[in-house]
């Protein structure tokens, strides 16, 4: 069998395969892109951009695979997702540095991509217990009702380029593990850890047709949103995109839910714990080079801890900017160099905005890496809600400080705010935490936790302008997703039942 990503001539570049029906396939597209690492600019591969006959024929292969893969008994669908966790888990290595010459992240934080996936995966297996319908006996004279938890049919899932093995992760190996069958469209940008992720799973026992990869951009995601055969759509990404999935997909009447961007924000007590705070601060804002969707990107100090704005800076210019793969790297370059003129362009316009400068990485210089899309860490103080820099997601490594006298101001502050993914609170003090937990209005909560990504048996609650539809990724909210109910009520006669005549009412007897 073809690989997902293969050399094409000795001279020529690797191209990125589809899969469709169990085969990788070489598309028969016109229109390729460039996969480049941010780093150095080598072309590393080429991602086709899938013709409308390619998603047709991938849609189409995961519809005729429904009719069989439905009624895989449940241990069988388990124990693919036992062997896919256990392949992810030798593989993490080799993925990891595929992740990381496409992506930019570092190597440890590739591993850590791969890593809250697998979770996932593991959690995929526990299926049995999670996908269990409900019964009551005796519900009338003889009656029962039961639920049954049943598949979709084909699902779609459309993933950002920040995390292209988790997100991925969080998406086909629930669908299946449901009995529902799959078409992914991973991001363009960085597909071929997410190809390699693909290839586990076919040798983990993923049969064919059950899991099949388009390429390309709006056009692809488009067909998939509004195709007849496609019964519910997963989307992480942009809120711009996500929005246009969301009412697409909805128009089209499919299930679908859209996990979009975010402002997070830290708010910062004074009787946190100082060390603690000012490396979660650091590591939560710069970290991945400010490309998380749970990324701190707004510091809110509250009263004398205003004070620790000095140290914040001091340990940001301790962090080392460098290639992902190099030894010792916090924080690697920004996904392309569009992304980086983006974030220098928002920096810009913070200062034009009055906003200060308080740590300025535009002009960091990598030795090797000249050509890298790098970015320093970059703080700003006297910032107001009205400017761009506290209004847009940065997505790069930037971070906002503003300063309010009292919690009670932080939190309005925060809840002014239209995104809702994560927000962090800083303290010691229960009381304050409590009080904050109740009345925040973000769907994610950190107390002490700069990035609170809920682990798999938990769902991921973004909330408000980050996320459309009721149901999150992952956890029990996904089964919820991905199956749909069936409630049956059922009477089942002994010959010896005395027939009471005809019932004319609603009501059951
Ligand atoms: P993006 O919205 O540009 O791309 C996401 C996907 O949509 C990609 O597969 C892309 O090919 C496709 N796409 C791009 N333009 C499209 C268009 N016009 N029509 C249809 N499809 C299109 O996002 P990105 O830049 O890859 O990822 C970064 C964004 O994702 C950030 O906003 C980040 O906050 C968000 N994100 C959110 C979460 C979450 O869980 N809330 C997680 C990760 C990333």
């Amino acid at each position: 069998m073809m690989n997902a990503v293969t050399q094409a001539s000795k001279a020529g570049v690797a191209t990125v395969k589809l899969l469709i029906d169990g085969e990788f396939v070489e598309s028969h597209t016109t229109e390729w892109r460039d996969i480049v690492n941010p780093a150095t600019q080598d072309v590393l591969a080429r991602v086709p951009f899938a013709t409308t006959a390619e998603v047709d024929a991938a849609i189409r292969a995961a519809h005729a695979a429904f009719a069989t893969w439905k009624h895989t008994p449940i241990g069988a669908r388990m124990r693919i997702m036992l062997k896919y966790q256990a392949l992810i888990r030798e593989h993490m290595p080799r993925i990891a540095k595929i992740l990381t010459a496409e992506q930019g992240k570092t190597l440890p934080d590739a591993e850590g991509d791969i890593f809250r996936g697998l979770e996932v995966v593991e959690h995929a297996a526990s299926i049995g217990t999670l996908q269990q319908g409900e019964f009551s006996e005796n519900v009338a004279g003889g009656v029962d009702t039961y639920t049954l938890r049943q598949p979709l049919g084909v699902c779609a899932g459309i993933t950002p380029f920040n995390f292209p093995a988790m997100i991925p992760l969080w998406m086909f190996p629930m669908a299946i593990v449901c009995g529902n069958t799959f078409v992914l469209k991973p991001s363009e940008q960085d597909p071929m850890s997410t190809m390699a992720l693909v290839e586990l799973a076919l040798e983990a026992g993923v049969p064919k047709g059950v899991l099949n990869v388009v390429h390309g951009g709006k056009e692809v995601v488009d067909a998939l949103c509004s195709h007849e055969l496609v019964k519910a759509v997963s989307f992480v990404g942009s809120t711009a995109v996500g929005t246009h999935v969301y009412r697409l997909g909805s128009e089209h009447g499919k299930r679908v839910q859209s996990m979009m961007g975010a402002k997070n924000h830290a708010v910062v007590l004074p009787d946190a714990n100082r060390e603690q705070t000012l490396n979660a601060l650091a590591g939560a804002g710069f970290g991945a080079a400010g490309q998380r969707c749970m990324a701190t990107s707004v510091v809110v100090l509250v009263g004398a801890s205003q004070q620790w704005l000095p140290e914040l800076v001091e340990k940001a210019k301790t962090l080392k900017v460098n290639a992902g793969h190099e030894a010792g790297t916090d924080i690697g370059p920004v996904v392309s160099r569009a992304a980086k003129q983006r974030v220098l362009g928002l920096i810009e316009s913070g200062v034009k905005a009055g906003a200060t400068l308080a740590l300025d990485g535009r002009a960091v210089k990598v030795p090797g890496y000249e050509d890298g899309n790098f970015i320093g860490p970059t703080i700003f103080t006297d910032v107001t809600t009205d400017m761009d820099i506290y209004r847009t997601e940065i997505f790069g490594p930037v971070l906002v400080v503003l300063s309010v006298p009292t919690l009670d101001e932080a939190i309005a502050l925060v809840n002014r705010n239209p995104y809702g993914n994560g927000v962090g609170l800083f303290t010691q003090s229960g009381a304050a935490a409590r009080k904050f937990q109740s009345e925040i209005d973000i769907g994610q909560v950190g107390i002490n936790i700069p990035i609170p990504v809920p682990v798999p048996f938990f769902s991921f609650t973004g909330s408000r302008g980050s996320k459309l539809g009721d149901l999150g990724p992952y956890g029990k909210q996904v089964v919820q997703f991905y199956t749909q109910t069936k409630t049956v009520t059922a009477r089942w006669f002994d010959d010896a039942t005395v027939n009471d005549g005809v019932n004319t009412t609603i009501s059951l007897r």
